[in-house]
């Protein structure tokens, strides 16, 4: 008799996702986390006294749109979500404009400030809302290799297809230029696109941009007391399944037999057999763990970049207080802060050439404005997402960098709240290094693998491997980031995997 039906490689969210509904149809499984606490990248902790950090993904976007939550009954788990409202704070530093959750007043507070800009953002929405529904419908299923057709025939509903499949091909900053002329309303757009890795001049990159509508469709969101909140739920619906979560029980290897993944081994020497194991971590770790033999040359050609973002993220003693005082809206939202496209392009000619960004972008996050338990009574959490940042530099070291990479963040940010630096309390830098050693994101990648076209849908993580099973070794499955539909806090991967391994271990569905 194996210790577990089901062994899970990682407590990720998309790990954890697999297990919950594996444990939900019966089946016994045991999760084992490298680090002490679950959830990857997206969990929290209080890393400053009285303010809590994530140390991943905050913006809970993408698992809107799937059945995740209602299925698990996450909310009877202990996860509340917080809707964040206005999602978005737009801003050069002169002109901030928000975007609500209501796509009528968005386009209305647009067309006050800059005339013509809120009918373009109208015929926008119009255009791609039924392409961003049928995008987030392939997410939800195993992907194939015509989801670039399905994709066009369902979203065309009596639209100009060819004028629409020409769109979809280009790279999101062209697109991007079709329809918004005022270069205030189109940075930001643009920067909320580049924010899954590829630059805005990226061929076959548009549908980065074209599924903004899906913003106003399931919004923004924040599981109070930060996003581990997600997973802690995640935890407790597998428990509740009657499944098992080991921390600090990091993965050496796994046990082959047969042509047959048999179960697991601890870096303490510990074994747990089961009738399949589920890999949740980056693709290279799972690699890593196996024999060689069964490693295809396709695995080891993976391109997983060399990272793309850096984040500081900042204790504050007082609320952010921007220089064009919009808060406290200004606050609630994700803050898309870019002066220009142009700082944009040039922060990604320096990365190309190796180099930290000297004049970042940034998405501005001060969730305490949502959430008061992330910080005391009038402080602030403030978290500075930054692009683009090598894993590896041309010049120098991560830890000869960190300081002049902190300080070019917080200069970036003074342009549009000046004197936060005055008011900071406790800090912790993620650099693309940090994020390899400390949540196991090969070369710094937040997506795992670059989310570039050749390694989406079907071709993710290659072709042969796309279903969710490891190709020639049986009872190995694979979820998480390194999967379709990628990267993100969404837990599409997660689900889609449970659908083909629960089937395959038990013969019928997990409904
Ligand atoms: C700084 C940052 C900001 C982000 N911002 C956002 C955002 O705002 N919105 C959004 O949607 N997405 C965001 N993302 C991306 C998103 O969080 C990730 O893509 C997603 O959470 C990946 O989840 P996963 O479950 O697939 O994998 P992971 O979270 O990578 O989980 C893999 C797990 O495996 C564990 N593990 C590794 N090796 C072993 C081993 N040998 N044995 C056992 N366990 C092991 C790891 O510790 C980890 O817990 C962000 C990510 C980061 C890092």
């Amino acid at each position: 008799m194996p210790d577990f039906d089901v062994v899970v490689m990682g407590a990720g969210h998309n790990a954890l996702v697999t297990a919950a509904y594996a444990a939900r149809a019966g089946l016994k499984v045991g999760v084992f986390e490298r680090r002490h606490v679950v959830g990857g990248a997206v969990s929290t902790e209080e890393l400053v006294p009285g303010y809590r950090f994530d140390y991943g993904g905050s913006a809970h976007i993408l698992i809107r749109m799937t059945p995740v939550v209602r299925e698990l009954e996450l909310t009877r788990h202990g996860l509340h979500y917080l809707e964040v409202d206005p999602m978005f704070h737009a801003s050069d530093g002169e002109t901030p404009w928000f975007v609500w959750r209501d796509a009528e007043r968005t386009a209305r507070e647009l067309e006050a400030l800059f005339p013509g800009q809120g009918e373009a953002y109208r015929r926008f929405l119009d255009d791609w809302t039924p392409f961003a529904r049928s995008v987030a419908d392939l997410f939800n299923s195993a992907p194939g290799p015509l989801d670039l057709g399905k994709m066009v025939v369902r979203s065309g509903q009596g639209r100009d297809w060819q004028a629409q499949l020409s769109r979809i091909l280009r790279p999101y900053g062209d697109v991007a230029r079709e329809y918004f002329a005022e270069e205030r309303v189109r940075a930001p757009l643009v920067w909320m696109a580049a924010q899954s890795g590829p630059p805005p001049s990226d061929p076959l990159s548009a549908p980065f941009l074209l599924w903004h509508p899906l913003y106003h469709a399931g919004g923004v969101a924040r599981p109070k007391g930060g996003s581990g909140g997600l997973t802690k739920a995640l935890h407790r619906a597998v428990e509740a399944g009657g499944g098992q979560v080991f921390v600090n029980a990091p993965v050496k290897r796994i046990l082959v037999r047969d042509g047959k993944a048999q179960g697991i081994e601890l870096e303490g020497g510990e074994r747990y057999t089961a009738r399949a194991v589920v890999s949740g971590t980056h693709l290279l770790t799972t690699a890593q763990a196996l024999p060689p033999e069964h490693v295809p040359e396709a695995a080891r050609n993976v391109r997983v970049g060399n990272g793309f973002g850096m984040v500081l993220r900042l204790a504050l003693s007082e609320r952010v207080r921007y220089r064009q005082h919009t808060e406290p809206e200004s606050r609630v939202g994700l803050g898309l802060l870019i002066k220009n496209e142009r700082q944009l392009l040039k922060g990604y000619g320096e990365y190309l050439a190796g180099e930290p960004t000297t004049d970042p972008p940034l998405i501005a996050m001060s969730f305490s404005a949502v959430d008061d338990s992330l910080a005391p009574p009038g402080g602030e959490v403030l978290w500075l997402w930054a692009q683009y940042y090598p894993y590896q530099l041309a010049s120098g070291t991560w830890e000869g960098r960190q300081a002049e990479a902190r300080e070019n963040i917080l200069r970036a940010f003074e342009h549009y709240a000046p004197g936060t630096r005055d008011t900071i309390v406790g800090e912790l830098v993620q650099t693309p290094q940090w994020l390899e050693r400390e949540l196991g994101l090969h070369r710094g990648n937040v997506m795992h693998l670059e989310m570039s076209f050749d390694q989406m849908f079907a071709f993710r993580p290659w072709l042969g491997a796309s279903q969710y099973r490891w190709p020639g070794l049986k009872g190995l499955y694979l979820t998480g980031a390194s999967t379709h539909p990628g990267g993100g806090i969404m837990g599409a991967s997660g689900r889609n995997a449970a659908r083909v391994l629960v089937k395959d271990l038990t013969r019928r569905g997990w409904r």
